[in-house]
């Protein structure tokens, strides 16, 4: 039995890959961490698109806490599938899907991004995201 299955491997060869040794590549239509482009978003003008079509809630629209006047857009990585429903709910494109998908890091809260809309970026050591400052 055990000489079977030997020479069974030994007739399919290698299937897995070398990833992470090696760069993979991606399926066609590979959906990973969504992106904001503050510039582009509505939610200013009360638009919240987004948050509502976002199934697990990773997506939140509140006041900023420093400043009332001013609308906290925050993406928790942690909470987020990947589903892209929140690129197809924007009016304005101002949520792309990119193809990362390495989001480790050492705490949960460094998945959290976070902007005050017409103003500074608060938080994000969200990889992908390279000019992220811890909050
Ligand atoms: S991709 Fe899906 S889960 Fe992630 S933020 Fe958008 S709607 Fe929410
Ligand atoms: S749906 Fe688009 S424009 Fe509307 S709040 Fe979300 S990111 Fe901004």
């Amino acid at each position: 039995m055990q000489l079977a299955w030997l020479l069974r491997g030994l007739r399919t060869g290698v299937v897995t890959t070398r990833y992470p040794q090696r760069p993979d590549s991606l399926p066609p239509g590979f959906r990973g961490q969504p992106l904001l482009d503050p510039a582009r978003c509505w939610a200013a003008t009360g638009c919240a698109a987004c948050a509502e079509a976002c199934l697990p809630g990773a997506i939140r629209l509140e006041e900023a806490p420093v400043d009332p006047s001013r609308l906290r857009f925050t993406l928790d990585y942690g909470s987020c599938i990947m589903c892209g429903l929140c690129v197809a709910a924007c009016p304005n494109h101002a949520m792309v899907m990119t193809p990362e998908f390495e989001l480790a890091v050492r705490q949960p809260h460094d998945l959290i991004y976070a902007v005050d809309l017409g103003g500074e970026q608060t938080n994000g050591g969200v990889p992908g995201d390279p000019d992220a400052d811890r909050q």
